[in-house]
């Protein structure tokens, strides 16, 4: 059994459809497909129609991006209910975060020279709904500014570079406890990432988290080196939070991070699943169904 929980599709910044990136995930042997756009459940009924009908089991997702004390991290949410009124609400907020950047970063690429405007970036971003720096990586490609989208943000992009603009993201505590009320479960992505600060997700902070509602965390995951793996893996098993690990793919926008090169146990999985169905029935949200023979 091969389990990937965690991948982006062009409702995000992946560079497939949710469909292709479902048929691929089944040519490739992924049994089990996390897909966790960032910030948007767009991708998820395309995904699940293609999931039925080509035999994956699809397990719905968000990666939302939050803050920390006062620092970035992305939650990834599965098996919310999408309806439910406060995560609709905060996720638009977000996303109206990212809508309201775009200028603010071409503005700032301009007054490099670079000659570039919104409909440069529109074109190149496609059928997302989470506008980001990828997007405005991909036009700097097509203008020729840059060779690929890692340039794009080691020159201009990343958080020091001389066209990052911030932009709003959700309390992580507080959308712990939304995805908890909308019948998911949280697991904190890649906390160890290099280019994050993650002092905050110590130990102790984990702990804290965890008693705020988090249920597990993204241990296996490229960005993450041999050594902090194993010290991530014996908190968890400490604290007794569930261990995932996944490949975080893009499709063609990063490279690295090919379908199913780091994956979940099907323990894991399956207690990830039940963590769920338990904040379902607490909440009384009926989680969407997950297709496939995992849960029949
Ligand atoms: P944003 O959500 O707009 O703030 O952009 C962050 C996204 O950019 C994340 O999904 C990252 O995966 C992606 N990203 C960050 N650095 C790079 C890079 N060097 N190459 C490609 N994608 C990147
Ligand atoms: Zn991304
Ligand atoms: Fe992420
Ligand atoms: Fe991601």
């Amino acid at each position: 059994m091969r389990i990937d929980l965690h991948t982006h599709s062009d409702r995000s910044d992946g560079t497939e459809s949710p469909a292709t990136l479902v048929r691929r995930a089944h040519a490739e042997g992924i049994d089990v497909l996390g897909l966790t756009d960032h910030d948007t459940t767009e991708g998820w009924v395309d995904a699940a129609d293609v999931a039925a009908e080509v035999g994956v089991t699809l397990v719905r997702g968000i990666e939302v991006s939050c803050t920390f004390r006062g620092y970035g991290v992305h939650l990834l949410a599965y098996l919310p209910d999408p309806t439910h009124g406060p995560l609709e609400a905060e996720l638009r907020r977000v996303l109206d975060g990212r809508n309201a950047r775009l200028p603010a970063t071409l503005e700032k690429l301009r007054a490099l020279g670079i000659d570039i405007d919104v409909h440069d970036v529109r074109k190149v971003a496609g059928e997302t709904a989470a506008m980001g720096r990828p997007h405005v990586a991909d036009a700097l490609v097509s203008l020729g500014v840059v060779a690929d989208r890692n340039e794009a943000f080691d020159r201009y992009l990343g958080p020091r570079g001389p066209a990052y603009v911030h932009r709003y993201a959700a309390d992580l505590e507080q959308m712990i406890g939304t995805v908890g009320a909308a019948g998911g479960a949280s697991v904190i992505a890649h906390p160890w990432a290099a280019r994050h600060d993650h002092s905050a997700l110590d130990e102790r902070g984990l702990a804290h988290l965890q008693e705020v509602g988090l249920s597990g965390i993204e241990v296996d995951h490229v960005d993450h080196a041999a050594g902090a793996r194993a010290a991530l893996r014996a908190i968890a098993s400490r604290l007794g939070l569930v261990v995932t690990g996944s490949s975080d793919n893009h499709g063609l926008g990063k490279v690295g991070h090919d379908l199913g090169c780091n994956t979940t146990d099907e323990d894991q999985l399956q207690r990830l699943l039940e963590l769920a169905a338990r904040a379902a029935a607490a909440s009384g949200r009926s989680t969407p169904e997950v297709l496939g023979p995992i849960v029949r």
